[in-house]
């Protein structure tokens, strides 16, 4: 058994985020912590945070994925770029209080130049910066495509900043299938790839799956998600990912170019693929 969810718009708010999921078929779901391209948060309601909490029990949600705003850079060259970006994460940390207990993940960023050596004792500052020993969220750090300049294609680079955490308790992976198999992992053999995953960090980081299909072939260092067997990756391989035995009890979400009804009919699928 997995969770199954996908990005919801939360301009309604948290309670409504919940009741759209299930209308979904889901029982877990990703959010924007503020614009994904903007700067300020609007301000939460605190009965409206709890209200989901009592929702998700209700219904029996996995943990929630919270998603950084793309503009989010905390290894940027830019001096100012960068302590916006360490703001915005301290300030969703606090945020993510209201909805104790889920995950929040971040792009480890792009180093634009500097080098990954430069950019990630930048990142894991950012982290140590926002992260408090009272908080109760788990960050999670995204595998990435590795187009451009980004940090974190390789499970050796998000190894390499999980050591530089200091509450090492609250810091773990979300594997994004499109941008692994883009980055150059082929997740037709999810074993091998795993056990990789497993050599380099450790199963027990990795909390949650962004779940797409990429438009491009293996290596592609491109970033472009497809819908569900509809990219080269296609329905069988994904299949084999979601009824993966290490990977149960995780939430999956799905970042497809979909409408509702087009994740409605995803979600329905890959229910139908755990059950046979
Ligand atoms: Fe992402
Ligand atoms: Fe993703
Ligand atoms: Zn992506």
């Amino acid at each position: 058994m997995i969770y199954i969810g996908n990005h919801l718009s939360s301009s309604g708010g948290f309670l409504a985020m919940g009741k759209a999921a299930t209308a979904l078929g889901a029982d877990t779901f990703a959010f924007f912590t503020r614009n994904p391209r903007g700067g300020a948060a609007k301000a939460i309601d605190p009965a409206d945070a709890k209200a989901l909490l009592d929702y998700m029990e209700e219904h029996h949600f996995g943990p929630l994925v919270a998603h950084a705003p793309y503009t989010m850079n905390v290894c940027a060259a830019k001096p100012d770029i960068r302590k916006f970006s360490v703001e915005m994460l301290q300030d969703d940390m606090e945020r993510m209080e209201y909805l104790p207990g889920n995950y929040y993940n971040f792009h480890p960023g792009s180093h634009v130049g500097q080098g990954e050596d430069a950019a990630i004792p930048m990142i894991a500052d950012a982290v140590n910066r926002a992260l408090k020993p009272e908080h109760h969220t788990t960050v999670l750090l995204e595998t990435m495509a590795g187009k451009g300049s980004e940090v974190g294609r390789t499970f050796e680079e998000l190894k390499r900043i999980i050591d530089l955490v200091e509450l090492s308790d609250k810091i773990g992976v979300c594997l994004d299938t499109c941008h692994i198999w883009d980055g150059g992992y082929d997740i037709s053999d999810m074993d091998k790839v795993l056990k990789e995953f497993d050599d380099v960090i450790g199963l027990e980081r990795l909390k949650a799956v962004h779940m797409n299909d990429s438009m491009n072939p293996l290596a592609a260092h491109k970033d472009r998600h497809q819908k569900i067997g509809e990219g080269h990756i296609g329905a069988e391989i994904l299949k084999a990912v979601v009824t993966h035995p290490l990977l149960q009890g995780k939430p999956f979400i799905l970042e497809t170019p979909n409408e509702d009804e087009g994740y409605k009919k995803e979600i329905a699928m890959i229910r139908e693929w755990m059950i046979k």
